[in-house]
């Protein structure tokens, strides 16, 4: 027979598991440009609803019984009122938002002239490669991968550099920076946010030695300026916390780091979002 104080604790022992198999992860929504608004949308059926935004379908997740839209909010979105639509038999409907105004800090850098002043050979290698990761980061496979319940913080160390800061290279303005950097030795082992599908695996000009994973419905993620590979091909399955290679500095890299991207939607948003606390 089992003492009731040990029954009392199987019991919330019980209690827990049961509580924590059910917890799903869900990002933290913020309505800024290169953040996240999280739509209801009032689908009733088991099937996903389509949702777009801005031509671009759109995550849907499934939370207590309703259906939610995850919309990637490019960097380069005017702060405002907008509109992802939800596509039914009778029609588009809007689902309405506003995304709010956020001045992200400027950063600037000195980098090797050879990746500011591009040569042709390089600029001709940067064109070629250019839409092999914008087709990867911006796939939309239809499928729904399982969420698991908390995504994976790829690897732990010093934020280098911070997640839309505006880039200014030898003193003349760039491209905000799409991802998050995470300063780390060379070696370290990179983990895999959330389980998915190996899309391009390659060393390019800029990105270094580079992994783009798909999760499914739009969302993709890129760990660039990897030391090595592992074993993994295009096409491959990969798990949540799964190694997929090590921290260098290949590509243009002013020290061993990850860059760190999550896409929604072919938005670039905040990888830290994706993160319980942060
Ligand atoms: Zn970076």
């Amino acid at each position: 027979m089992l003492s009731t104080p040990r029954l009392l604790l199987i019991c919330l022992i019980l209690l827990f598991s049961a509580s924590q198999v059910q917890a799903e992860f869900w990002p933290r929504e913020s309505r800024v440009p290169g953040g996240i608004a999280i739509l209801e949308v009032p689908q009733r059926s088991e099937a996903p609803p389509h949702v777009y935004f801005q031509e671009e379908r759109v995550y849907t997740a499934r939370k207590n019984g309703s259906w939610y839209a995850w919309v990637g909010i490019p960097l380069s979105q005017k702060p405002g009122d907008t509109q992802a639509y939800w596509r039914t038999r009778d029609g588009d409907l809007a689902l309405d938002f506003s995304v709010s105004n956020k001045e992200y800090p400027a950063q600037h850098l000195d980098v090797d002239y050879e990746y500011v002043a591009l040569s042709d050979e390089d600029l001709a290698r940067y064109r070629r490669e250019l839409p092999e990761l914008r087709g990867a980061m911006n796939h939309f496979r239809p499928v729904s991968e399982p969420l698991p319940e908390k995504v994976v913080k790829p690897l732990e160390g010093r934020y280098s550099s911070l997640f839309g800061f505006r880039r200014v290279f030898n003193g003349e303005p760039r491209n905000p920076h799409s991802g998050l950097d995470i300063a780390a030795p060379q070696g370290t082992p990179i983990q895999a946010a959330l389980p998915g599908k190996v899309v391009a695996k390659n060393h390019y000009f800029f990105n270094g030695k580079t992994l783009v994973i798909d999760h499914g419905q739009g969302m993709t993620s890129m760990y660039c300026h990897m030391h090595e590979f592992v074993d993994l091909q295009i096409g491959d399955r990969v798990e949540a916390g799964q190694v997929i290679g090590q921290v260098g500095t290949t590509g243009r890299s002013t020290g061993p780091h990850l860059h760190w991207t999550m896409s929604l939607n072919t938005a670039r948003v905040e990888p830290k979002l994706f993160l319980d606390s942060e």
